[in-house]
């Protein structure tokens, strides 16, 4: 299977949180995109690694998505080394995404960044031929994604652009309210933390209500790109429902 856009994020609930609008978007318009979670963020306080991989998959059905795996790497203590840039390559080669989205380049969460050089670091090598992996018995061929781009988490970033998600914020959220054992809820006798207040979720409606205020829409989410995009023409920069 070919991917248009794959997300390779650390912890299950990244992907929705920073760019399940955007995903969301791009499967609505018919384009195989799927997501890799890197870890089953099983140092999480909340919730179990089990619960987490149903939650992930019961918010992976609301996005649309094609494809959802989970690359079993370890939560909190990965390194960015060759071992894991080939358990990565694999994957992108056997996908071919056009697109990848990733963590954001620094964050508050150490695994953030740290996964964030590792699947740019990935996704270079995976178009070097000489970089030799296999899948299922078979010699790989060299893949490299035409872009990656970062999401923005827990520290206020810049964003290089934004894209609009006024229509999919909705669905978003309701892919985010999937992971029970997370977010808040008011029933649950787990431990309160950082991400289970009631008012995270308010907070990341909030942001991206803030980001699509700055391109004259209802939601957005913002991206960062080390490489400067390209365009055809300043036209392409004119969204339709702008005054
Ligand atoms: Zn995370």
């Amino acid at each position: 299977m070919k991917l248009h856009i794959l997300a390779i994020l650390t912890h299950p609930d990244d992907a929705e949180l920073g760019c399940g609008g955007t995903l969301i978007k791009h499967a609505r318009m018919g384009q195989q995109v799927g997501i890799l979670d890197l870890t089953q963020g099983e140092l999480g306080t909340r919730g179990t690694p089990e619960t987490r991989l149903q939650e992930a998959a019961a918010a992976g059905g609301i996005m649309g998505l094609a494809v959802r795996e989970n690359a079993g790497i370890r939560d909190g203590f990965f390194r960015n080394d060759e071992a894991h840039q080939k358990q990565l390559i694999v994957y992108l080669r056997r996908w071919q995404p056009d697109i990848v989205i990733t963590n954001a380049p620094e964050d508050r969460h150490p695994d953030h960044g740290r996964g964030a050089a590792l699947v740019s670091d990935a996704c270079f090598l995976s178009g070097l031929a000489k970089v030799e992996t296999t899948y299922e018995g078979a010699p790989q061929a060299a893949w490299r994604p035409k872009r990656v781009f970062h999401i923005i988490q827990d520290r206020q970033l810049s964003p290089d652009f934004i894209v609009d998600i006024s229509d999919a914020q909705e669905t978003k959220m309701d892919a985010i309210r999937a992971y029970k054992s997370q977010f808040h809820d008011p029933e649950s006798g787990e431990p309160i933390t950082y991400i289970a207040t009631s008012a995270f979720l308010e907070q990341i409606e909030s942001r991206d209500r803030l980001l699509g205020k700055r391109i004259g829409t209802t939601a957005g989410e913002g991206f960062i790109t080390k490489n400067t995009p390209g365009i055809d023409s300043l036209d392409a920069l004119l969204l339709p429902d702008i005054a």
